[in-house]
């Protein structure tokens, strides 16, 4: 039987931590063909980023167009993006296709070692191009700072940093509580503006968490492929990301992936 396809517009990592590897094998734990649309080459390693390459734009836009027409997209996600030309091209081409699809959009800006995954005033064209596209966004607290300029410390701040990303226009916000730091619990918060759902999960003493980030949002993606609500969504990908923490392993002398093998 044919299942459901997700695509993902992201970036290559050579650790296969993160990036479209994270994404790949994610749909597939979560039953759902994976297609790509290659946006960067990473050089990447445990302990960090040593460089991008970014794929001409309109290669990126050619990639989406040819799965679009034959295999057809159930759900989409975008994670590393380079570049504000390539963030332009994603956009009109989504427009192009007609996006009668869920759109996830990850606003990746920086590796959690710290190192640049855009180049300079790309995150505003994510937050202008593609936010109100995107049926959710999923920023971790570092992207919501610099988004909104909230610092979040709590649950007040968060719901206010929620309701700023808001006004970008998306359908719904989630906002990761994973990089809180003193909590116990690790809680997210997902909004459209009328509801309010506060997911809470064990946080895991781990420092192998590279590739977190594009996990939680491929399996979301992965499950409105296969045709859940948002709420349904976010609620099993979050379960499937903590079971990936919770078995994270190390490799390398930096951080170690989140883990596939469950
Ligand atoms: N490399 C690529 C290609 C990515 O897409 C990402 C995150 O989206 C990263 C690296 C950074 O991952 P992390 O911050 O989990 O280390």
């Amino acid at each position: 039987m044919t299942p459901p396809t997700a695509l993902t517009i992201a970036g290559s990592d050579s650790g296969g931590g993160a990036g479209i590897q994270a994404d790949l094998r994610t749909f597939f734990a979560n039953g759902v063909h994976g297609l790509v649309a290659l946006t960067a080459v990473t050089v990447q390693n445990s302990l960090g980023v040593q460089g991008f390459t970014e794929i001409p734009a309109d290669v990126v836009t050619a990639q989406i167009k040819a799965v679009a027409s034959d295999m057809g997209v159930d759900a989409a996600k975008t994670g590393m993006l380079a570049t504000a030309e390539i963030i332009r091209a994603v956009a009109k081409t989504l427009d192009e296709l007609g996006m009668d699809f869920p759109l996830v959009v990850d606003p990746v800006a920086a590796s959690m070692t710290g190192h640049a995954l855009l180049r300079e005033d790309a995150l505003e064209a994510i937050r202008t191009e593609l936010f109100p596209r995107a049926t959710l966004i999923t920023p971790n607290l570092d992207e919501v700072g610099l988004l909104t300029g909230i610092s979040v410390s709590d649950a007040a701040s968060q719901r206010a940093a929620a309701e700023a990303l808001l006004e970008f226009g998306s359908q719904w916000v989630l906002v990761k509580g994973g990089h809180m730091r003193g909590t116990r619990e690790c809680v997210d918060l997902l909004t459209d503006g009328s509801s309010y759902v506060s997911l809470s999960g064990p946080r895991y003493e781990t420092n192998n968490t590279h590739g977190g980030g594009d996990t939680m949002a491929s399996a979301i993606t992965a499950s409105l492929a296969k045709g859940a609500s948002v709420p349904d969504a976010v609620a099993a990908g979050k379960k499937f990301i903590e079971r990936c923490v919770a078995e994270a392993y190390p490799l390398g002398a930096g951080v170690g992936p989140v883990s596939p093998f469950w």
